[in-house]
């Protein structure tokens, strides 16, 4: 059986996957990274949008920038966002935020995650120091020890390396494998999108509305079509999924108040049900959890790959440049910070989650004060939006 040595070994080629290869080949360590799924179709279609996008903050973007990645996105593609403005169901006040008020350009770019996955692909697939093993998967782990891991991979290969790290998703296969516990619970909600045309312009704006059944998102794409994202309660779901185009589109509209007017079409739709997990170890041996593998938020605050590329970017930092051996000190320290960070993240959306879904008429109440005082105590606003800028740290 042959077997082939690695720094560092990543089992999962997702956003985070491959943007944590491409940072930590930049850094000198020579990477494998390991994908189960076979290569999708390069070609990104000029008509259709991918459903699938993601909010992406200006730390992202800096992250992202810095990996020479950002550049080598099609930017007629990218749609950069200026607004934001939040408002619930029960209640006239609403909470808008500006990136003028924070003298910057937009508050952020909503990217198709086929786009910016293919573009880390390429990336990497040009990098000297990282080879890939695809479509293949981690069969077993034969060795996990302070000094390394050695593993077999369904193909029959061995790889032996310093740091095995999983970014397989949120199910991590390779977590499951390490033997890390997770704590995960369902928020028995299913997010439906699509993109759609409406009757008004999206004005660069990120929208969103709270229902007592869930949010709702409209996200503005450089086509002029919104991608929206509605969490809804699952017993809607159905309903929703199997109604014509015409009845969707006029439930849509009308769960978002008319605030683009009409909906005039919709594309296909996908769901897709919405749930939390939090490991308590995120190392063990010389496995180290990184993205989804890790953690996994409610899509409200559109948070989930961002805070995998932080979760990059602070491992990168920590263990620097290749030198003799990656020291378990700073992995330990990456376990610390990141856990921290992402634990007041996944907590305070799951609060903010909870308190909109409140239906009662004091909190309703509140919640109209709070959003009033937010909305006109400008320092307030600022530190909220300096914080979702900076993925929450
Ligand atoms: C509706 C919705 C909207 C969202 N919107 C946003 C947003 O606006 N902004 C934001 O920041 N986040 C958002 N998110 C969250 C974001 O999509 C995820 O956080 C992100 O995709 C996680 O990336 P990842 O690379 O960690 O994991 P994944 O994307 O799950 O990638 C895991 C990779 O591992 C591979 N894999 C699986 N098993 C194996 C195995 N055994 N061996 C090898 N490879 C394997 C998979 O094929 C895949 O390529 C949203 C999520 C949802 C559901």
């Amino acid at each position: 059986m042959s077997s082939s040595k690695f720094d560092i070994v990543i089992s999962g080629a997702g956003m985070v996957g491959t943007c944590a290869a491409l940072a930590l080949a930049g850094k000198g360590y020579r990477v494998a990274v390991i994908e189960a799924a076979p290569r999708e179709n390069d070609k990104l279609n000029d008509e259709t949008y991918d459903l699938r996008v993601s909010a992406i903050s200006p730390r992202s973007r800096h992250i992202l920038d810095q990996l020479g990645i950002w550049q080598q996105l099609d930017s007629k593609r990218v749609c950069y966002y200026e607004q934001m403005h939040i408002w619930h169901q029960h209640g006239a006040a609403s909470v808008a935020f500006d990136a003028v008020d924070l003298a910057r350009d937009n508050l952020g770019a909503i990217v198709e995650n086929r786009l910016l996955q293919q573009t880390l692909y390429r990336a990497c697939e040009r990098e000297v120091k990282i080879e890939w093993f695809m479509p293949d998967s981690i069969e077993t782990l034969l060795e996990n020890h302070a000094q390394g891991v050695e593993l077999r991979l369904s193909s029959g290969l061995c790889l032996t390396t310093e740091l095995l790290l999983a970014a397989d998703g949120r199910n991590s296969p390779t977590r499951h494998l390490a033997g890390i516990d997770v704590q995960a619970g369902q928020y028995r909600q299913t997010a439906i999108v699509a993109n759609v045309d409406t009757e008004f312009a999206h004005q660069f704006t990120a929208w969103q509305r709270f229902l007592s059944t869930g949010p709702l998102a409209f996200l503005p794409l450089a086509n002029g079509q919104s991608s929206i994202v509605w969490s809804c309660d699952d017993d809607q779901v159905g309903q929703l999924i199997d109604a014509t185009d015409d009845e969707f589109c006029d439930a849509l509209a009308e769960a978002f108040e008319f605030k683009l007017g009409r909906v005039k079409s919709c594309s296909a739709r996908m769901s897709f049900p919405l749930g939390w997990h939090h490991c308590e170890h995120w190392l063990k041996g010389r496995v180290l959890l990184i993205g989804d593998a890790a953690h996994s938020v409610h899509p409200l605050a559109g948070q989930g790959v961002n805070l995998g590329f932080s979760d990059v970017e602070t491992l990168a930092q920590l263990i620097g440049e290749r030198s003799e051996t990656i020291p378990q000190k700073q992995l330990r320290r990456y376990q610390r910070q990141r856990k921290s960070e992402t634990w007041v993240a996944g907590t305070g959306f799951g609060v903010l989650k909870w308190f909109y879904g409140l239906d009662q008429k004091w909190v309703a109440t509140a919640r109209n004060l709070g959003m009033r005082v937010v909305d006109e105590t400008p320092w307030f606003k600022r530190t909220i939006m300096e914080k979702a800028i900076q993925n929450i740290t």
